[in-house]
């Protein structure tokens, strides 16, 4: 199913839930309003290539809600991004700071591009002219877009430099001093440019705090809980972190290649020190090396997915022998999957409380801007810890409330609640 399907699904399935416990509930109100974005945003921007060529990119913008706060969401930059995508994506988002209590909406940006096949002075160009178009449509109280899939810090100081030139011209022509704050407008920015502390590490932290919270509610000894995390990247990196500074046994990291395991525990900080310096995982050390699908199916009692979304498919959800999935990419069970792996009681984390932890910091970094604040990195660490252990205690309350719902149902339901709430 696409992604845009799963996400229009899990919707209708809480909205007849809510009917099912409230004969008053309107199901097709709510329906009409969450299930298509407030705004959907599209254009093609084209810009000069260096040999001198046009170029032209489709490229997107979807607001879906923003009953509870300014929509909020990232930017990718991908050959996949297309309407549904996004669409899809904002409505996560709105569910995203809905379960993590954070008074922010739902959106999600992107340009359909493999930014592997620009320059840099294309990328900038290109990233320019989106923050060109975009510039009337977002603001610190209407749309705060963030780095996502292939864009980063650099990425968005070139898209804050251009809102602010934007800003600035219409203050010209209007003959009204600049009101908006460009910083509040952009999370994700360098620290040079307003950019929080902590944000690198905060998706990997959260996720790591929620496994925490999930191994106090069901007991488990932890030395003994084994952890596998499929893609080392950013999330992947500081989730192995922070588990194992949380006394977890991290036994195996993989990448696009491959997968290194160890049942005794792995180096992670020798690990990373090779990825730095040689771009790859290592191929030796003390670690068996296996391919890089058999992390999925690998022996050990978590499985963090870090890597992509649909990984975890109806092939090779009856391997999968972990028995909590703890969700940090988007998406990684697909919706096929799900269903044999309930029946596995397997328990899965869903992405919109594991990851949240990046959107929590993000909204911290508003905050920071909004105030003219810069905080440390503790008081960061602590409003993180603090903002991932309430969002968890409200899901495990609402899951004890609700028992015929899955997790990830839960979620969504409490989400969809709030909102509604809201309007
Ligand atoms: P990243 O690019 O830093 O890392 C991704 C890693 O996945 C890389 O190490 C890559 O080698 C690996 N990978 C790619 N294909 C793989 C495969 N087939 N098997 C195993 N590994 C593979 O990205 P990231 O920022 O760490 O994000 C990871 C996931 O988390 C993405 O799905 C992203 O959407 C999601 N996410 C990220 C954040 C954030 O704050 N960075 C927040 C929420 C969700």
């Amino acid at each position: 199913m696409s992604a845009l399907g799963t996400a229009q699904t899990q919707l209708q399935a809480a909205l007849e839930y809510l009917q099912s416990t409230d004969t008053t509930f309107d199901a097709d109100q709510a329906s009409s309003l969450l299930s298509k974005p407030e705004q959907l945003l599209q254009t093609e921007l084209t810009i000069t290539l260096d040999s001198g060529k046009k170029a032209s990119f489709k490229a997107y913008r979807s607001q879906h809600n923003s009953q509870r706060g300014p929509y909020k969401g990232g930017i990718r930059f991908h050959p996949e991004v297309d309407a549904q995508e996004v669409q899809a994506l904002s409505m996560g988002m709105t569910w995203k700071t809905a379960v993590a209590d954070l008074p922010l909406g739902g959106g999600k940006g992107g340009i359909q591009v493999d930014p592997k096949k620009l320059s840099q002075p294309e990328l900038e160009k290109l990233s320019r002219a989106y923050a060109k178009w975009l510039a009337p449509y977002i603001g610190p109280w209407q749309d705060i877009p963030a780095p996502d899939i292939n864009t980063n810090s650099q990425i968005m100081g070139w898209m804050i430099a251009e809102y602010a030139a934007y800003l600035r011209q219409r203050s010209s022509q209007l003959k009204l001093p600049i009101s908006t704050n460009p910083l509040a407008t952009f999370t994700g920015k360098p620290l040079s440019q307003g950019g929080s502390e902590g944000r690198d590490e905060a998706t990997g932290l959260g996720g790591a705090i929620i496994l925490d919270l999930v191994a106090a509610a069901l007991n488990w000894k932890k030395p003994d809980t084994t952890v596998a995390i499929q893609g080392f990247g950013n999330v992947g990196w500081w989730f192995g972190k922070h588990t194992a500074a949380r006394n977890f046994k991290v036994v195996a990291v993989s990448d696009s290649k491959q997968t290194l395991f160890n049942p005794q525990g792995l180096a992670l900080d020798e690990i990373l020190k090779a990825k730095k310096d040689t771009g790859k995982l290592p191929t030796k050390g003390s670690f068996e090396v296996l391919a890089a699908d058999d992390i999925i199916t690998l022996d050990a009692d978590v499985l963090a997915p870090a890597a992509l979304g649909g990984v975890i498919t109806q092939q090779n959800a009856a391997q999968v022998k972990a028995k909590t999935i703890i969700e940090l990419a988007n998406g990684p069970v697909a919706s096929e999957a799900e269903a044999s792996l309930l029946k596995q009681e397997t328990l899965i984390v869903p992405d919109i409380l594991a990851n949240a932890g990046g959107v929590t910091v993000s909204w911290l970094e508003w905050v920071q801007n909004l105030s003219g604040d810069h905080w440390d990195s503790t008081t960061v660490i602590n409003r993180l810890e603090q903002k991932m252990t309430q969002a968890f205690n409200n899901w495990q309350d609402f899951r004890h409330a609700h028992p015929s719902l899955s997790p990830r149902q839960a979620a969504v339901v409490l989400a969809v609640q709030k909102v509604l709430a809201a309007s």
